[in-house]
């Protein structure tokens, strides 16, 4: 097996993804500083980075084999051959292409956020769903949860794994000006310059009031999303941060 080791990291991950795959690679890994393209054979590639050679051995079974389970606030994501004995809220994913198995963590702190905020009988979106994760523990609290996402190819995994979870999930190909609100709680694990971008948008989403959890966001980057959320007329009501990375939460109103 041929590895692509590209420089960069999470946000490397989203803006090259399409383009790797599009030129023949077969899985990607994030590695620390790195992200590994994985090829059936060299190929001429404009990106930084180097390639290495890998023992010829499965590396998406391998990749599978040593998934372990992840733990969120209530929940357990679980990879659908794992077994639990704790008392968590099981979330049930099949990993695949599609970002959100739980083992990043701006996922795991979404989840823990949304465990926090969540009534049931709330109207919740998920923007930027993946593999719908978020929308479908915002299903298990109880809410009516929509999930969207602008790649059509999530949109299958994001409904089998809802299917899985016995919960029912709206799913849907799209972004902001595709859908209407009002909203009791939109969240988003998308990047911090979208999120900047998105602020007088996201307040559109929501009636007289509303909860915004906002992840994705680099600690470095942190300040282009406080500057333009405030502007928009948003409260900061609370901050989590695991290394290197943040989760915001906002009162709309
Ligand atoms: N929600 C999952 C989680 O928290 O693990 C997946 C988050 S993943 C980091 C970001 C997702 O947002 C990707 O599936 C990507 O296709 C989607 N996305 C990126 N830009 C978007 C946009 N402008 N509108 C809607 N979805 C977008």
């Amino acid at each position: 097996m041929h590895v692509f080791r590209l420089r960069g990291n999470f946000e490397t991950l989203d803006i090259y993804s399409a383009a790797l795959f599009e030129l023949g690679a077969r899985g990607l890994e994030e590695k620390p500083g790195e992200v590994w393209a994985y090829f059936p054979e060299r190929i001429e590639l404009p990106f930084p980075g180097e390639w290495q050679e890998l023992p010829d051995t499965d590396w998406l079974e391998a990749y599978k084999r040593d998934l372990q389970p992840v733990r969120a606030g209530p929940f357990v994501v679980l990879a659908p051959w794992h077994t639990w004995e704790g008392p968590e809220k099981r979330i049930v994913i099949e990993p695949g292409m599609a970002f959100g198995t739980g083992h990043h963590e701006t996922t795991r702190m979404a989840l823990a956020t949304l465990a926090e905020r969540v009534e049931p009988g709330m109207r919740v979106l998920d923007l930027g769903t993946g593999s719908g994760i978020l929308a479908i523990g915002a299903a298990l609290l109880g809410a009516e949860a929509l999930g969207i996402d602008i790649d059509p190819a999530v949109i299958p995994q994001a409904t089998e794994n809802a299917r899985r979870n016995q919960v029912k999930v709206q799913f849907q190909v799209g972004s902001l000006d595709d859908i209407a609100g009002p909203f009791d709680l939109v969240v988003a694990n998308l990047y911090a310059e979208l999120h900047a971008y998105f602020a007088q948008k996201y307040r559109g989403l929501f009636g007289v009031c509303g909860t915004l959890i906002l992840t994705g966001i680099l600690a470095e980057r942190e300040g282009i999303v406080t500057s333009a959320l405030e502007a928009a007329g948003f409260g900061l009501l609370a901050r989590r941060q695991e290394g290197e990375w943040v989760c915001l939460t906002y009162a709309a109103r």
